[in-house]
């Protein structure tokens, strides 16, 4: 995971002020230069002058824990282990984990929104699960849109059951 290189057209200005702030394939970041022993890439945006890591925003962005641990916990998580389980294994702290999947989460799913548009799909099909979250009693309902030749994922939300998770699914 850390070692993948994101295209700049991933990227946006971090910058409030700036005219091109949160707009992806502007044109307008470019790479400053490459800094610290794991030759990180700075990016500077042409319109405002911001630099900023490409680092920032993602999950591993301000954690002290070293990268490999993190992404060891990442896949522990990813195979469908508890938090408490992947902070004994990877010897991370229970709160670092719960940090890292909420991180990861929200990364994933705004790296998901971006990269699956105007797909070509010859079928939908529709599921849900259940499942509990942390604490006893936090149901949690996962439902999910794939395309069954592919099994690709379209678009996937939690919630709890109702309504409301079936329109976000949908729309
Ligand atoms: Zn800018």
């Amino acid at each position: 995971m850390s070692d993948t290189l994101l295209l700049l057209e991933s990227f946006s200005c971090p910058a409030h002020h700036c005219e091109q702030h949160g707009q992806r394939g502007q044109g307008n970041l470019r790479v400053r230069k490459l800094y610290g022993a794991a030759q990180r890439r700075l990016l500077k945006c042409r319109s405002c002058g911001t630099e900023f890591s490409e680092r920032k925003g993602t999950p591993l962005w301000n954690s002290r824990a070293p990268e490999d641990q993190l992404a060891s916990a990442v896949e522990h998580l990813g195979a469908g282990n508890a938090l408490k389980t992947t902070a004994k294994l990877t010897k991370l702290h229970r709160s670092t984990v719960r940090r890292l999947a909420i991180l990861t989460g929200v990364h994933a799913h705004s790296l998901h929104a971006q990269h699956a548009q105007d797909l070509q799909l010859s079928a939908l099909q529709a599921d849900e699960r259940s499942g509990f979250v942390e604490r006893r009693g936090q149901q949690l309902w996962e439902a999910t849109v794939i395309e069954p030749k592919s099994k690709f994922l379209v678009q996937s939300e939690l919630g709890q059951r109702n309504e409301d998770l079936g329109r976000r699914l949908l729309f």
